[in-house]
């Protein structure tokens, strides 16, 4: 159809500048999918897939159980079509990642058993810790996983500052960066010693001296500064104080969902975050929001920030997700929708309802993962 031609033209020539925006309106809606690409496409990265599955795994009696990315997931991310998967290694249960218990010795234990597991892989999953690790080309029989924390409880002193110079805990994120962990969330919903979560104060208070300290040691080590569920004002001030690209793996724009606790993010914000050059990552919340809606959301923050500034933070549950009989409880499985479908399904989906808004290839490509690879390239210690 030539008017999709000319909005696809459009879209592959818009970059930031011209406010990809424009597009939204131009766009014939419930067009068919243009694209003939799917998820092995596309060097695909998923921006945030809790592992809660560890939690209380080592009571679980199958083996099988006890190394559940070998076992469980990393067939599924290979035929889906996922090239890297960011994962949350930081705090054993919610409680610790919001900071109302310790959290250090759960990110340990959960780090030691991600590190174990992927050892088990032979190979199939390795961990992205350089920027020659970044793959060129979507990844064939085999996935990587970048290695994030969910909460900066887990660096911090156990006296709050001043009692410590800054110095003093910062040895414990750079222990955290020599396991291989790459990026770190300031905060999860709660309040700890670097900022405030958003799920008890949607503003906050700025970082504290000591949350500055840590994304300057982050920035120096080659880490991505992340700012998923971070108070408003503390989103701000880690825009300023941050010389490289600070990302929201996971949240939504409270325009389009809104949440409990209101973990969602304003335009101001997502503006804040892509002004660094950093990324917004939309996701799927079970029960909450359609594929259209989150398609609504990325023609949006295109118009908003441009297709550059976007990510995808987690396209939903799929039907070989462990059910409780593997992952001890943590959420109960639903079997509709989004769940019955595999991950392949997922990605597929999203990808064509993309396409059919009048995405081109390349802007799909870059918001579903070569925007990481950019931020990844620039922040990411060379070798
Ligand atoms: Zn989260």
């Amino acid at each position: 159809m030539a008017g999709s031609n000319t909005r696809r033209d459009f879209l592959s020539h818009s970059g930031a500048l011209m406010g990809a925006g424009m597009l939204a309106s131009a766009l014939p809606h419930n067009a068919a999918a243009a694209t003939s690409k799917g998820p092995h496409d596309f060097i695909i990265v998923e921006g945030h897939r809790d592992m809660w599955e560890l939690s209380g795994r080592t009571r679980l009696k199958e083996a099988a159980q006890h190394a559940p990315i070998t076992n469980f997931v990393a067939q599924r991310l290979i035929d889906g079509g996922v090239s890297v998967c960011i994962m949350p290694a930081g705090g054993d249960s919610l409680d610790e990642r919001d900071g109302t218990e310790a959290a250090f010795e759960g990110s340990m234990r959960v780090l030691d058993l991600m590190l174990s597991d992927i050892d088990k892989s032979a190979g199939k999953v390795s961990l992205i810790k350089t920027r020659a690790d970044l793959p060129s080309a979507p990844n064939s029989g085999k996935v990587q996983v970048f290695l994030d924390i969910e909460g900066g409880a887990c660096i911090q002193a156990n006296e709050p500052e001043p009692r410590f110079p800054p110095e003093r805990s910062l040895a414990l994120l750079r222990q955290f960066f020599r396991l291989g962990v790459r990026g770190l969330q300031l905060t999860h919903n709660g309040r700890n010693q670097l900022a405030d979560g958003r799920g008890i104060d949607k503003m906050g208070s700025k970082l504290t001296q000591f949350g500055v300290a840590v994304i300057e040691e982050m920035n120096r080590l080659g880490m991505m500064v992340g700012v998923s569920h971070l108070s408003a004002n503390g989103v701000f001030h880690a825009a300023e104080v941050s010389k490289t690209p600070i990302v929201s793996t996971h949240q939504n724009l409270e325009r389009f969902v809104q949440s409990k606790p209101l973990v969602e993010i304003t335009d101001e914000e997502a503006k804040a975050i892509a002004k660094t050059g950093g990324i917004v990552g939309i996701r799927y919340i079970v029960n909450v929001t359609t594929y259209k809606q989150l398609v609504d959301e990325v023609e949006y923050l295109a118009k908003l920030i441009g297709p550059e500034h976007i990510g995808v933070g987690w396209l939903g549950h799929d039907k070989a997700n462990p059910s409780n009989r593997e992952t001890e409880g943590h959420f109960s499985r639903t079997y509709s929708g989004v769940e019955a479908e595999t991950m392949s399904q997922h990605w597929t989906n999203f990808i064509n309802m993309l396409s059919e808004r009048g995405f081109t290839d390349e802007h799909i490509g870059m918001l579903l993962g070569g925007n990481y690879m950019r931020v990844w390239k620039q922040i990411l210690p060379r070798a």
